[in-house]
């Protein structure tokens, strides 16, 4: 009963989104912003296979390290093969193009496929953790079954039941959902003995990866949590944490797919 009074008031509180403007002008505005998104993805329809490479190399991309051919395999799980002949087909119909150091860069219309279905994605967890109830873990499994199903108004509609929510519920920023860019983060690996960071995301490897989340579920490592490192041992590829009164050990390279400040 909660659940669905708490739907009702964010669906009220989501209607009022634009003050200033009479009811008829935003809902004129929005109806032109929606068909204009609309026209794009209907001009770039791409197979969901390939909303799901474009999606990976967006989130390689938010990494610093340079988008090579392996790491696309390794993020989407391919052989090189595949994963050759999907670049091709991919800067052929202008969505990428790959340098001669080989570096691989989304092109403005490959970046908004990628954006829409990171949007979806992230979107569609959120409805299953805040109202479905569903789990951190499986939130994500579902949600990237769901998301190449969504259509622009259902993603629209999805948006303002959930009062137009900035981040996904494993902390990552929503693409064009938040004006203000949020603190400047490092990976959790980069932090130093004794220091004392605040979690801001758990990147999209490692929600992929089932065990870790729920690891990092039992030990309260959630978006927020405030972290002191009190040991950091390279040479085992191990660090000690500290959340609350919770002393525990995580590998540097889980450590890799979180992120700090
Ligand atoms: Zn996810
Ligand atoms: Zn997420």
């Amino acid at each position: 009963m909660r659940v669905i009074s708490q739907v009702n008031l964010n669906f009220v509180n989501s209607c009022n989104n634009m003050p200033g403007l009479s009811l008829p002008e935003q809902n004129r505005r929005t109806a032109a912003l929606n068909r204009r998104n609309r026209t794009f993805m209907e001009a770039h329809k791409v197979t969901h296979a390939l909303e799901d490479y474009l999606k990976a190399i967006y989130q390689l991309s938010e990494e610093s390290r340079p988008v090579i051919a392996a790491r696309v395999a390794a993020e989407t799980g391919v052989s090189p093969s595949t994963i050759f002949a999907t670049l091709r087909r991919l800067a052929k119909e202008g969505y990428v193009t790959i340098n001669r150091r080989k570096e691989i860069h989304l092109t403005g219309d490959g970046k908004k496929v990628a954006e829409n279905i990171v949007r979806r994605h992230f979107l569609t967890e959120r409805f299953l953790t805040d109202l479905l109830g569903l789990d951190w873990v499986k939130a994500h499994q579902e949600a990237h079954r769901l998301e190449h199903a969504i259509s622009q108004e259902v993603e629209e509609r999805l948006a303002k039941l959930l009062s137009n929510p900035t981040t996904c519920p494993h902390g990552n920023p929503i693409p064009g959902a938040s004006k203000s860019p949020g603190p400047k983060t490092m990976p959790l690996s980069d932090a130093t003995d004794g220091q004392k960071v605040e979690l801001d995301f758990i990147t999209e490897g490692g929600e992929r990866d089932v065990r870790l989340l729920g690891y990092l579920q039992d030990h309260g490592l959630r978006p927020g949590a405030k972290v002191h490192i009190l040991d950091v041992a390279p040479s085992l590829g191990m660090m000690t944490l500290k959340v609350g009164d919770d002393e525990f050990s995580l590998g540097i390279e889980a450590a890799k797919k979180i992120r700090v400040h």
